[in-house]
């Protein structure tokens, strides 16, 4: 997952540029970057490693300027940068290649330059894909390109010396529009323009290519795709403060929570979120079921995510420090967990022995979506079908395991009430459906 950002502006638009690329930050924290067009008409850019705010500070910025600018917080190094006949492209990308062992190959067979790069393992997605589009007469046709080859799903910001081009592939990766007193933004997710003061214009349509320039924004070509929804930006991966494609993700969370207490009611005295990402989801519970919201945990704000380190065991390691129970509200109380999702389980299990060891009556988790079986290729949330434990274990095994006194899950059908749109609009590949 990544977070991509670009403005155009009449003034200089940094400030704007590095506080929307930071509010994105939940989508990714492995790299970050921008890229800007200089006074002199020159392009520049400055990927990093880590965090957006830690290599973006005030002093930084202080020494960048331009009324043109993308930002980009991703797994990989970006922007990349690429010249074509229509001149330099500087690049930021969210999605995923499935195909990109294939497609890099065909190029290197068709004498493709990837110089700079000194294995293939090297060639991120970023990098394939604006190869693809460099080598095209028009951004556009580049971008069509990418729609007959491409299996996968993309949104683009691309910084040319002329302005800012975006482009959104079958719909899984969300891209809106926004803008204010001369300026014109586009966003992975509305979250960053709340604070930086732009308005909400509409979502970039699935197959729809925009040009951000001084004279607005335009809608440079719309392909005809069959439109398909990420149901995970609802559950899990957006910002709660997003609305994507007209549906806020903080009340879709609620519906679905909501939906749970209906369908899956128990006695219990407190109903608590696996914080912050079953947050939405229990309050929606809370709210439906009557019973009293309380955070079993505190979160800790200083970790990372759990699941941004690469192997099982940084995830366990990051997941047990940020939780510290509250033995206060655990303690002789019958307590319903609500978290996202279950990947593997491990965490659950280990957040369940925490409350019996503090004193927890009973424990009985929901879930707020089906059970998870497949990876995902559209992105990399879940890297290998192995990894999910509904495909080895019974829900009763599950629970049994995780040693929960009852387990249920969100069904389809809730997902798509919550969402407000039709099942086969919203892509449930991974929960293997
Ligand atoms: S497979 Fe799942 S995580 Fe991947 S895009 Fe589809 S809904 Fe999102």
């Amino acid at each position: 997952m990544s977070g991509i950002f670009g403005v155009v502006s009449k003034e200089d638009c940094i400030g704007d540029v590095s506080k929307g690329a930071f509010y994105l930050q939940n989508r990714a924290e492995s790299y970050c970057g921008m890229a800007w067009k200089n006074s002199d008409d020159r392009l520049d850019s400055s990927p990093h490693k880590g965090l957006f705010r830690e290599n973006f500070d005030n002093r930084k910025l202080e020494e960048i300027s331009g009324n043109y600018a993308i930002g980009c917080v991703t797994g990989s190094r970006e922007p990349v940068s690429e010249y074509s006949k229509n001149g330099e492209m500087l690049l930021c990308f969210d999605g995923n290649i499935a195909n990109h062992d294939e497609l890099l190959s065909g190029m290197l067979k068709r004498g493709a330059s990837f110089s700079g790069y000194h294995n293939p393992e090297e060639v991120s997605d970023a990098v394939l894909i604006s190869k693809m589009i460099a080598k095209e007469s028009s951004f556009d046709k580049g971008i069509e390109n990418l729609f007959n080859d491409v299996k996968g799903d993309f949104s683009i910001v691309a910084l040319t010396r002329g302005g800012v081009y975006a482009a959104r592939g079958w719909g899984r990766k969300p891209l809106i529009l926004g803008g204010k007193d001369g300026a014109y933004a586009v966003s992975s997710e509305s979250v960053s323009f709340i604070n930086t003061g732009f308005d909400i214009f509409r979502d970039v349509k699935p197959g729809e290519v925009v040009y951000l320039g001084d004279g607005g924004i335009e809608s440079v070509r719309q392909f005809d795709v069959d439109e398909i929804f990420g149901t995970f930006e609802w559950v899990y991966t957006a910002h709660p403060a997003s609305v994507i494609d007209g549906r806020s993700v903080k009340l879709a969370r609620n519906a679905i929570g909501g939906g749970l207490a209906k369908r899956y009611p128990v006695d219990a005295d407190v109903v608590s979120p696996v914080p912050n990402s079953g947050r939405n989801h229990a309050e929606g519970y809370s709210a439906a079921s009557g019973i009293p919201y309380n955070e079993v945990f505190a979160k800790f704000d200083y970790c990372g995510r759990s699941f941004t380190p690469n192997t099982l065991e940084e995830q366990n390691a990051v997941a047990d420090e940020k939780l510290i129970p509250v033995r206060a509200v655990i303690e002789g109380n019958r307590i319903i967990v609500v978290d996202d999702s279950i990947v593997k389980g491990n965490q659950t299990r280990r957040q369940t022995g925490r409350l019996r060891e503090n004193g927890a009556k009973e424990v009985h988790a929901r879930i707020a979506c089906p059970p998870l079986m497949a990876k995902c290729d559209y992105g990399k949330a879940i890297k290998q079908d192995e990894q999910c434990i509904a495909r080895t274990m019974s829900l009763d095994e599950i629970r049994r395991t995780r040693g929960l006194d009852s387990l249920e899950y969100a069904t389809f059908e809730d997902l798509e009430s919550a969402i407000g749109k039709p099942l086969d609009k919203l892509c449930t590949d991974c929960w293997g459906r």
